[in-house]
């Protein structure tokens, strides 16, 4: 039995002329943190959302835990995380209503308090979600992709926005997720992030995969190349793998 609970083979998505997704293959190990990387643009969130069954994609192939997203999508949704846009909350619900509410969709038998513990939500429990800070509404949107005791996870930029405190929380929460035997695919544009968290990174540029290993490893082959950071305590980090990859030009978002 293959260890690999996502295989992507030649992953293509075009709007109408323009091709987002250029045939980028990876495979995701069960139980690693896996980052997908790249500028605004790259085509992260569409490679993201396809994986998720959320947009179509024009060809290749996808398998999550085995089974083909052409084939069992439903099966697919029934074993991931997905984080949904502020829209998918019922506005007038408080926030363990709304846990209530998908538990009931997903029959599970979920403690709405715990939930939002792990969060540190819960003084905000009979708050409304348009009540809560943009922090917190990322924060909840994180702990309702929890609710169906996923195998996968999905998160697109969960830290984007959030003070330092709450990223470093999120950090550990996303570490336990791991610990307790789930996958989570991650992007972000914080590649200090992304060293701390992933087991291994891809580097998307332009819709291309340019780089796919460690974050470690990366360093240690830009340090190869003779790279030295101006003065750095260190002599790189996976930041300067990431704009010697892609450069440093702005790029439309
Ligand atoms: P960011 O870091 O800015 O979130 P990203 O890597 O997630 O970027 P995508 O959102 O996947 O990038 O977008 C990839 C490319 O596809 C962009 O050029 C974007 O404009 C284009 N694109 C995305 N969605 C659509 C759509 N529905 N219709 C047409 N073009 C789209």
């Amino acid at each position: 039995m293959s260890n690999h609970i996502i295989k992507v083979d030649n992953l293509v998505k075009k709007y109408g002329d323009f091709t987002a997704v250029k045939g980028i293959s990876f495979d995701v190990k069960e139980g690693e943190i896996f980052g997908l990387l790249g500028p605004n643009g790259a085509g992260k969130t569409t490679t993201l959302e396809i994986m998720e069954t959320l947009r179509e994609k024009t060809s290749g192939q996808v398998f999550i835990d085995g089974m083909d997203l052409d084939k069992e999508p439903q099966a697919i949704k029934n074993i991931i995380g997905v984080q949904l846009q502020a829209a998918g909350y019922y506005p007038n619900l408080n926030l363990k209503q709304i846990i209530n509410l998908f538990a009931g969709l997903y029959n599970r038998d979920t403690d709405p308090m715990a939930l939002l513990d792990t969060v540190n939500l819960r003084e905000k429990a009979k708050n409304k979600f348009k009540q809560l800070s943009g922090g917190q509404k990322q924060r909840f949107s994180i702990a309702t992709t929890l609710i169906n005791e996923p195998k996968l996870i999905f998160l697109d930029e969960p830290t984007t926005g959030l003070d330092p405190q709450a990223r470093r929380n999120l950090w550990d929460l996303i570490k336990q997720l791991r610990e307790r035997g789930c996958t989570v695919v991650i992007t972000t544009h914080y590649m200090d992030e992304a060293e701390e968290l992933c087991e291994r990174v891809a580097i998307i540029d332009s819709g291309e995969m340019i780089a796919l290993s460690t974050p470690a490893e990366l360093i240690d082959k830009l340090l190869a190349t003779g790279f030295q950071r101006p003065k750095a305590m260190k002599a790189a980090n996976l930041e300067d793998v990431f704009l010697n990859m892609t450069g440093k030009e702005w790029r439309e978002g």
